[in-house]
């Protein structure tokens, strides 16, 4: 079940600033604002999914095949597509998730650590 009181829909709601770096009709991508490496992008579905099993689960294919594509293309704004980069999402408890609105993690910039 989503919870709309999580940080991201309040991005999505424009009530707390972000450092956008895309955005279309359904997906928008920030720079995280505790960044583990040099690059650190969050890319968040505009939909309402709380995880990527939600988001796997009610998506079309078009939505996920879009979303996939968006995160692709935000990479090679930050120019991180040629050096590289790991994408990630958290989904459920042993992993950790802060923010219960689907996203996923672009890290790069910089080698990263296994
Ligand atoms: P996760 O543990 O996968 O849910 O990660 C949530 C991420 O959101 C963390 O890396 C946070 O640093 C990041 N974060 C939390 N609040 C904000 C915010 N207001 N703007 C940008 N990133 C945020």
């Amino acid at each position: 079940m989503y919870d709309k009181n999580n940080i991201f829909h309040k991005i999505l709601r424009s009530e707390i600033p972000a450092k956008i770096i895309y955005e279309d009709d359904t997906v928008l991508s920030f720079h995280d604002i505790n960044p583990v490496s040099k690059i650190h992008a969050l890319v968040i579905t505009k939909g309402l999914y709380s995880d990527f099993p939600d988001f796997i689960a009610r998506a079309s294919a078009e939505e996920v095949k879009h979303f996939f594509a968006a995160v692709a293309k935000v990479a090679e704004i930050l120019g991180v597509s040629e050096s590289g980069y790991r994408i990630l999402s958290n989904a459920g408890p042993d992993s950790g998730q802060e923010v219960p609105h689907f996203h996923l993690h672009i890290l790069g910039g910089e080698r990263l650590r296994r």
